[in-house]
């Protein structure tokens, strides 16, 4: 009561001859998580289908609560089963036949016309969000195995010096995007991020490659634990990387011509 009170006052003078500067009416506004009593039964990623169509989701490889608390289970599962459902049931819309009868998603962004927004949307959200859920995992975080660890020492100076110039990345990227490491026409390292669901196969790319580690870095996948903290977000997101599979990843990208 004395809080409100004070706070119509404060608005009242505001108003009138002498600015309010009151702290509080600029702080952020924190919204309390649920307590562990108020949580709800989570549903299982097997209860998460897509409408029949030439692209189906990737099965998630663990459980939504596996990555706790990196990554929290109820943000696992809206992400996973409504965010990455509806991205995979808007791109069989957005396909046309000649699109969807032999063509691998890769194919399909490498040669997008970037003025079809809405398979650059969903065909983009499709697949960046297949990258995402395999370069994280259950008992991850750590350092990529020999070959990856070496490639990163060559081309960043160190793995703190990636790790460092990946968060940068992903910390920048204005708005909604995406924060990535790939392996560039010449087979070495790079960081870049992206826009919207824009990645570094679509034409025009700012930093063209193969995309082997993927950080989502929109507010869907980390506001409901992490609010406006997008840092803490990127820090977080290093203790889940499934490096093996980001390891496994890098070698198939420099034995594959490009
Ligand atoms: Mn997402």
């Amino acid at each position: 009561m004395q809080k409100a009170k004070s706070f119509l006052i404060c608005i009242f003078i505001s108003a009138g001859l002498f600015g309010c500067r009151d702290k509080k009416l600029t702080e952020v506004v924190e919204v309390p998580l649920p307590t562990a009593e108020e949580k709800v039964a989570l549903s299982h990623p097997d209860e998460a289908k897509a409408d029949p169509g030439t692209f189906q989701m990737r099965e998630l490889p663990y459980e939504y609560d596996a990555l706790s608390p990196s990554i929290d289970p109820r943000t696992m599962e809206l992400h996973y089963s409504k965010h990455y459902l509806t991205y995979t049931n808007n791109l069989n819309r957005a396909l046309s036949d000649s699109l969807s009868k032999h063509s691998t998603i890769e194919e399909i962004l490498k040669k997008l016309d970037m003025s079809n927004a809405a398979l650059r949307n969903n065909a983009g959200g499709y697949y960046n969000h297949n990258l995402f859920w395999e370069s994280i995992g259950p008992n991850g975080g750590g350092k990529p195995n020999d070959t990856l660890a070496k490639a990163i020492d060559r081309d960043f100076g160190s793995f703190e010096n990636f790790k460092a110039t990946f968060a940068d990345a992903a910390e920048k990227q204005f708005g909604s995007g995406w924060a990535w490491l790939v392996v560039n026409r010449s087979k070495k390292l790079q960081v870049t991020n992206t826009p919207n669901q824009d990645n570094p196969l679509m034409p025009q790319a700012a930093v063209p490659g193969t995309p082997i580690l993927a950080l989502d870095v929109w507010e869907h996948a980390y506001y409901l634990n992490y609010q406006y903290r997008r840092g803490k977000y990127i820090d977080a997101f290093f203790d889940v990387i499934n490096w093996k599979k980001v390891g496994e990843k890098y070698e198939e990208a420099i034995a594959k011509k490009y």
